[in-house]
C-alpha cells in the first residue's frame, strides 16, 4: 500500500503595523491559512504578509521601500508569495500591485476572510486583488480561534469602522463605517480564548463605545463580566461623545472591568475641535472626565493628541497644554499633525513644521512630568497585577497592573496568568517593581 506523504506546513511571515487592531487581524489571518505555521524570518517563509497601517504621512512609502526589501527573497525562493493587507492595502489597492509587480495579493481589512481562496489562487501563479466592504460579516467566515495555548491577554474586535469623519483622519475611508459584531459571538470567542488560558481581554474598536451589536457596551462588559476565568475586561478607542452614563455607570458596577480609559481628545481649543468635526468643546471633555472620576476615583486617563492641525495658533496650543494639565493624564499619545490624503484637513494652510515640533516637544515634556508623578504616587501602594511573561531577572516575573502599568515583580512565586496582590516598591520611567504581599 503507498505510504501517504504528508506535505510539510508552509511557513508563515506577518509583519504588522499600526493599532491593536491590526495585531487582531493578523491573529486571525494567520488563523485562516490552513498548512501554515508561522515564522519569525522573512528570508524563512513561504508566504509574507505585511498587515499595514495608513494612519500618518509616509506610511504608504514604508510599505513599497519594505517590499523592496523582501523581492530579493524571491529571486531565491521562487514559490514565495508576497501580499499586502490592512489599511493601505485598502487605500492604495491594485496601485500596489503595479508599483511593485513582486506583490501577488492585496486584501483590505474588510475581505481577509477570503484569504484562503486569494491563496489557493496565487498558488497557481495567478494575482489577487480585494479590497470591497463585503455585505457577509467576515467573522461569520473566519474559523473558531485555533486550539493552542494563548498568552494571558488577548485584543478582541467587537466592532470596526467609524461615522465620525474627524477632517485629519483615514479610518472612516480604509475601515469604512461603523459595524458592530453580535454580542453572543463577541462571548463565545472571550470563552474560547479563557479555555486556551486568556485571562484578560481589551475590547477593540475605532469606535469601541458606539458598539451596538444587540447590546450596548456597557451591557456587553457587564455580561463578559459573567464569563468565568475572565478576570479582567478592557476596551479601546472610545470617542467622547459616545460615552453614555450607563458605560460610566459600568466602572463602578462591574468589578472586572479595568480602572483605566483611553479617551482621545485632540486639542484643547473649541476652535480647533470644531474644525477637526469632533462634535464636541473642551469643556464638554472636561465635564466627561469629572463625571466618570465621581464613579471611579482612581481611574487611570490616558488621552490622543495631535500638534500642529492646520492653522492652530501659539494660543490654540496653550489651550491643549491647559486642558492637559487639568486632566492629569497617566498616559497620553501626542503626535505632530501628518496630511492624509483624501481627508478634509489635507486642503488646509499648514503650520510651520519646525512650530509644530517645537509644540510638540512642549506637549510631551508636560506628558512625561505628568506620567512619572502618577508612577512615583504609586510607591507603597497595593496592586493586582495580571502576570504575563518572566521578567530579566532571575525569579522575576513581568505583568500589566489594573492600571496597565507595567511591573516587575521580584523574588515572584505567581505564575503565568495568575493575577496576584503586590505592593509597588519602587518607581521607574515606564514601569513599577514591586513584591508580591
Ligand atoms: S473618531 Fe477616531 S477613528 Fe473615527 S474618524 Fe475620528 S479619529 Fe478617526
Amino acid at each position: 500500500m503507498s505510504e501517504i506523504k504528508l506535505e510539510p506546513p508552509k511557513k508563515l511571515f506577518i509583519k504588522t503595523y499600526g493599532c491593536q487592531m491590526n495585531v487582531y487581524d493578523s491573529e486571525r489571518m494567520a488563523e485562516s491559512l490552513e498548512g501554515y505555521v508561522q515564522t519569525d524570518r522573512a528570508d524563512d517563509a513561504d508566504m509574507i504578509l505585511l498587515n499595514t497601517c495608513h494612519i500618518r504621512e509616509k506610511a504608504a512609502e514604508k510599505v513599497y521601500s519594505e517590499l523592496g526589501r523582501l523581492k530579493p527573497l524571491k529571486e531565491l525562493n521562487p514559490d514565495l508569495k508576497i501580499g499586502v493587507t490592512g489599511c493601505v492595502a485598502q487605500a492604495e489597492g491594485a496601485e500596489i500591485m503595479r508599483r511593485q509587480p513582486a506583490v501577488d495579493l492585496v486584501v483590505g481589512p474588510q475581505s481577509y476572510h477570503r484569504l484562503p481562496q486569494m491563496e489557493a489562487r496565487v498558488r497557481k501563479g495567478l494575482t489577487a486583488l480585494d479590497t470591497d466592504f463585503p455585505e457577509e460579516d467576515k467573522f461569520e467566515h473566519l474559523k473558531g480561534r485555533k486550539k493552542m495555548q494563548r498568552a494571558p491577554a488577548a485584543f478582541l474586535t467587537v466592532q470596526e469602522g467609524c461615522d465620525k469623519f474627524c477632517a485629519f483622519c483615514v479610518v472612516p475611508y480604509t475601515r469604512g463605517a461603523e459595524v458592530s459584531r453580535p454580542a453572543d459571538k463577541i462571548i463565545r470567542e472571550a470563552q474560547e480564548l479563557v479555555e486556551r488560558g486568556v485571562r484578560e481581554v481589551t475590547l477593540l474598536g475605532q469606535n469601541v463605545n458606539a458598539y451596538h451589536g444587540g447590546m450596548t457596551l456597557a451591557e456587553l462588559i457587564r455580561a463578559l463580566g459573567r464569563v468565568d476565568g475572565l478576570e479582567r475586561i478592557r476596551y479601546t478607542t472610545s470617542h467622547p461623545n459616545d460615552m453614555d452614563d450607563d458605560l460610566i455607570a459600568a466602572h463602578a458596577d462591574t468589578p472586572k472591568l479595568m480602572p483605566y480609559l483611553h479617551l482621545p481628545v485632540q486639542s484643547g481649543s473649541d476652535r480647533i475641535l470644531k474644525r477637526m468635526n469632533r462634535s464636541h468643546t473642551a469643556e464638554s471633555y472636561l465635564r466627561l472626565i469629572e463625571r466618570i472620576r465621581a464613579v471611579r476615583p482612581d481611574i487611570m486617563m490616558s488621552g490622543d493628541f495631535i500638534v500642529g492641525f492646520p492653522e492652530e495658533t501659539e494660543a490654540d496650543f496653550q489651550a491643549t497644554m491647559d486642558l492637559v494639565a487639568q486632566v492629569n493624564y497617566g498616559y497620553a499619545y501626542s503626535f505632530k499633525y501628518s496630511t492624509r490624503p483624501g481627508t478634509p484637513a489635507s486642503e488646509r494652510p499648514q503650520v510651520d513644521p519646525v512650530e509644530a515640533d517645537e509644540r510638540l516637544q512642549r506637549l510631551q515634556a508636560l506628558i512625561s512630568r505628568q506620567q512619572y508623578a502618577i508612577q512615583e504616587s504609586m510607591v507603597g501602594r497595593d496592586l493586582s497585577v495580571l502576570v504575563e511573561k518572566a521578567g530579566r531577572n532571575a525569579g522575576q516575573m513581568l505583568g500589566k497592573s489594573e492600571y496597565l502599568h507595567s511591573v516587575h515583580i521580584d523574588n515572584a512565586t505567581a505564575q503565568i496568568g495568575d493575577v496576584v496582590r503586590v505592593r509597588c516598591t519602587r518607581a521607574m520611567t515606564n514601569s513599577l517593581t514591586a513584591v508580591e504581599i
